[in-house]
């Protein structure tokens, strides 16, 4: 008697309405699923959101064995188990926070067969016994969650996640699978190369939030910019991320004094304070929270209307996992970045007690993140593209590029070959300083040495503020037409192949009107 197999969507659709009570599946949640059941190893690149736990816990739910799910963070490893046991699914951890006696237990468990799912912390795997015991356990696959902790070039690289190499080899017939939310190709390869996955199948969500509105502008009068922000969603939740816990703490108050439900967020407070203010946050008790990057880690709030950045992020993996924060339940909501000042210095100070190696790409990915700030195309597109992909149009409605807020010079063509053919004849062999106080037409003692008073770009742009010209340049480096070559130890901008066509007029650039000249009379200064 051959009754009709369930097929594998049935199956799947079954265990997520039996243990989740879900009716439906997210987007390539469906094939990632089927990857498992297939015994083809996977890598599933979704955004923050996209529903990646499931990818692998359903599955563990239609196979025999018990599924290894290997997780970097301890706090959401227990959340996790506790909300599986809580629906029923029989799951347990390991991770250094267990007593000896509990990890007996689990122990236990594993021997007899009892689990569906077990998550570990990735420096488990260095320990032998436990491998051993694993090894004879009935394992019936591996998935690797925030896989890109693995690869240097990812913006968490997490040492002890090399060690996973070893379950390649210690479960040679087991399938592995990888879950991110970071898709760059390099990173993406690395994953895949650094695991061992074996012709892998590649899934990648989609990274466009159209639901939310992004604006970039340049800081002045920074507690006035988040001001107006805030003001414009009197009753909705916002995020406030600033760089360093000072920022932080000093935000807080100037909010507080106007008069706002604000609180902290930051690694230096304690566990209970710091739980405190986001429990507050998730009730609504507070309006705001105002915290570093610390802050949002398996945060599941959905109304969360705003979502403003006080300086830049670390990089662009950072800013699409924090802005995308907002607007979890599909409804607008906008992201602020506030750019300028000491932003970049402030990053290099607290990236400096890294390892040369890993310093060397923190300022890389840093760079890629000021380029985007002084890139002028449609931010949704510009985003995407990082992550590997294409938008078919711009987003026409949703960023203040196409909603034609970035007020773009007429003059734009001509300053930049002014600037342009200033390097040209340095000689591409300064920095930026440099080259703009040359257009400014500064009788520094250096400029002056070099002779370059005598050079016909020399004080072209006088007329214009110092700080604008310097916006400018790096607008040109954003825009892909300079380049700031580092090889020397040094900034030196250098001219790229379509900075040549733009000398030609064959290209267009977009500049933007000056922001920076200080109006003396509002008597107002920031921070
Ligand atoms: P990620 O790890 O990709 O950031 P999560 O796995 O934490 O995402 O899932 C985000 C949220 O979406 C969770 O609250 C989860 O319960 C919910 N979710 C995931 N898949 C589904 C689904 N198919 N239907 C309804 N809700 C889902």
């Amino acid at each position: 008697d051959k009754t009709e197999q369930p097929t594998q969507k049935v199956q799947l659709a079954e265990v997520l309405k039996k243990y989740w009570g879900y009716e439906s599946f997210h987007d390539l949640q469906l094939p990632a699923m089927s990857a498992v059941l297939e015994n083809r190893d996977s890598l599933v690149v979704l955004p923050t959101g996209g529903g990646k736990s499931l990818c692998y816990q359903a599955p563990a739910m239609c196979q025999d064995g018990m599924a290894i799910v290997v997780s970097p963070l301890i706090s959401l490893m227990k959340d996790q188990v506790d909300a599986l046991n809580a629906n029923g699914i029989s799951a347990a951890y390991i991770n250094s926070t267990l007593s000896n006696a509990e990890k007996w237990n689990v122990s236990e468990k594993i021997q007899s067969n009892d689990l569906k799912l077990l998550y570990l912390a990735p420096e488990r795997i260095g320990a032998g016994r436990l491998l051993d015991m694993l090894t004879a356990a009935n394992v019936s696959f591996i998935a690797i969650d925030e896989a890109h902790c693995i690869s240097q070039w990812g913006h968490d690289f997490r040492p002890h996640y090399r060690e996973l190499k070893q379950l390649r080899d210690r479960f040679q017939n087991v399938n592995l699978h990888a879950y991110t939310a970071t898709a760059t190709q390099r990173v993406r390869d690395d994953i895949a190369q650094q695991l061992g996955l074996r012709d892998p199948e590649v899934l990648i969500g989609n990274f466009d939030r159209p639901n939310l509105y992004y604006r970039v502008a340049k800081k002045n009068n920074l507690l006035n910019q988040i001001q107006n922000v805030i003001e414009r969603h009197p009753k909705g939740a916002g995020v406030v991320y600033c760089i360093s816990r000072k920022e932080v703490e000093r935000v807080t108050l100037q909010l507080q004094g106007l008069g706002y439900r604000a609180a902290s967020y930051h690694a230096g407070m304690s566990d209970e304070d710091r739980a405190a203010n986001q429990d507050a946050f998730i009730k609504d008790d507070i309006q705001i929270i105002v915290a570093t990057v610390a802050f949002g880690m398996g945060i599941d709030k959905p109304d969360v209307r705003f979502v403003i950045h006080t300086g830049i992020p670390k990089t662009i993996e950072n800013y699409q996992q924090e802005t995308g924060r907002a607007g979890r339940d599909g409804l607008e909501s906008e992201c602020h970045l506030f750019f300028g000042g000491n932003d970049f210095r402030t990053w290099k100070m607290i990236m400096s007690d890294q390892p040369p190696a890993v310093q060397k790409v923190s300022l890389a990915s840093l760079q890629t993140m000021l380029d985007y700030c002084h890139n002028i195309n449609c931010r949704h597109r510009s985003l995407v593209q990082h992550f590997g992909q294409e938008l078919n149009k711009d987003c026409e409605t949703a960023c203040d590029v196409c909603m034609g807020e970035v007020e773009v010079i007429k003059d734009s063509l001509k300053i930049s070959q002014m600037v342009i053919s200033s390097v040209y004849r340095q000689q591409e062999r300064y920095g930026m300083t440099y080259t703009s106080r040359v257009l400014k037409g500064a009788s520094d003692e250096r400029i002056i040495a070099n002779n370059h008073t005598e050079l016909s770009t020399y004080g072209l742009l006088q007329e214009y503020p110092l700080k604008g010209i310097q916006d400018w340049i790096g607008q040109l480096v954003g825009q892909g037409f300079l380049y700031q070559d580092e090889s020397e130890g040094f900034s030196i901008l250098k001219i790229t192949e379509s900075g040549k066509q733009l000398l030609k007029g064959e290209v267009t650039p977009r500049l933007t009107v000056p922001t920076t000249t200080e109006k003396k009379s509002s008597g107002s200064k920031a921070s």
